[in-house]
């Protein structure tokens, strides 16, 4: 194991520890994509600013990231079908693009999955998935077609059309034929956005085994927070064109280094209060300062949101002056999610067992249950 490999183990360490994840630094032989400070403009719009990302050999990296907020375009970018406007794309160490030129997708060796899988209908599902090896010998292509329908579960299907295919085997076609040549990088465009939800949890999985089994590097966009921290090794958000934080999927949901990362991350909310020498004075009651995350002391006398999520607070019936009302109940099964604002106008998020029901309007009293770290930020002006 190289000294780069321990420092890594000891940046998770001190995640563990309690302290905000920084991204490990990969090393430079384990890196399969990299770009550097890489911009894309369209006019005056900026569709991607200054993005440094680098891919770590056969990991799955997800771009996570509301709409609009220029996944499609990196991904069209790190593909070659756009070029940047500023900044350099590196592909296993060479140079696929920089401002000056830009090599097309057939130079870079990548294999590409949109979401809507774009199979072609003329095609026979061997014909499909043989389609980006058609220089190699018939004998060979019928081998690659045959262990591709294997790992992807459809061995038998080689003379279907797609048009008789599901969903679900659509997209499994659509990877065999993106996995056919042996890319050095498969991009996924929200690869699941066109099946339905029960098809989707049971892709993800298959998803991972297949890239897993095929030990191929990827890069995949999705706007599903569940998707991405299901499926990925780690997990880059992305916000108006910039990443905000890029890490293992646990690293990135319970420390958000970023207001943004936070409130988007598992339908957060925030208690704001005043730091004092012990405690951060809330609405709902003191937080004890030892119980927030990093370094709190220069921020002494300042206002800062607390990040609560909805496993994070217990509500009450009132007892006395309601500390808030129940402004949205939102039933899921088995708990309810309660949008609860507070008297100083502090809007968090509840989840509640099904058996306790509060009506929209109710007056009620909440109690801080988390047991762990919370983090929090100075408040806006
Ligand atoms: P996402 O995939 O995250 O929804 P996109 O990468 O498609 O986001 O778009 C990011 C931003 O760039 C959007 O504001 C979009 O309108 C703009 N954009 C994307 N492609 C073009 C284009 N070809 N011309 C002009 N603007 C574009
Ligand atoms: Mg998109």
């Amino acid at each position: 194991m190289t000294d780069t490999h321990l420092e890594a183990e000891d940046e998770h360490a001190e995640n563990a520890a309690g302290e905000p994840w920084r991204d490990a630094e990969i090393p430079d032989e384990d890196v399969a994509l990299e770009t550097d400070s890489v911009s894309k403009h369209y006019g005056s719009e900026t569709a991607v600013e200054n993005l440094s990302l680098r891919v770590r050999e056969g990991e799955l990296l997800t771009i996570l990231g509301p709409s609009g907020c220029g996944k499609t375009t990196t991904l069209r970018l790190l593909a070659g079908l756009e070029a940047p406007s500023e900044g350099t794309v590196h592909i296993e160490g060479r140079r696929v693009a920089d401002a000056d030129a830009a090599r097309p997708p057939n130079e870079r060796n990548v294999g590409l999955v949109f979401q809507d899988f774009a199979l072609f209908p003329h095609l026979s599902v061997a014909e499909n998935v043989a389609y980006g090896i058609a220089d190699a010998s018939d004998e060979a292509q019928a081998g690659r077609v045959e262990e591709l329908l294997d790992l992807v579960d459809l061995a038998g299907f080689e003379e279907r059309d797609p048009s008789e295919l599901s969903g679900g085997q659509q997209q499994r076609v659509a990877l065999a034929r993106a996995l056919a040549p042996e890319p050095d990088v498969l991009l996924l465009d929200e690869p699941f956005s066109s099946l339905d939800v029960r098809l989707r949890v049971e892709m993800r999985e298959e998803l991972k085994r297949i890239l897993s089994a095929a030990g191929v590097t990827a890069v995949s966009v999705t706007h599903d927070q569940e998707e991405a921290l299901s499926l990925s090794d780690r997990v880059a958000v992305m916000h108006d064109g910039q990443l905000e934080q890029v890490g293992p999927p646990e690293a990135v949901f319970e420390n958000p280094e970023s207001r943004f990362v936070a409130s988007f991350l598992g339908h957060a909310g925030f208690l704001s209060g005043n730091i004092g020498e012990e405690t951060v004075e809330t609405q709902v009651g003191p937080i004890p300062r030892t119980q927030l995350t990093g370094t709190v002391e220069p921020y002494v006398g300042a206002m800062v949101d607390v990040l609560v999520r909805p496993d994070d607070v217990a509500l009450a019936p009132a007892v006395g002056e309601p500390d808030g009302f129940v402004t949205r109940r939102q039933y899921t099964g088995p708990s309810f999610v309660y949008d609860v604002e507070l008297a100083n106008g502090d809007r968090v998020r509840c989840r509640q067992n099904h058996t306790e029901s509060y009506p929209v309007g109710s007056g009620v009293d909440l109690e801080l249950v988390a047991d762990h770290a919370l983090a929090w930020y100075p408040t806006q002006s």
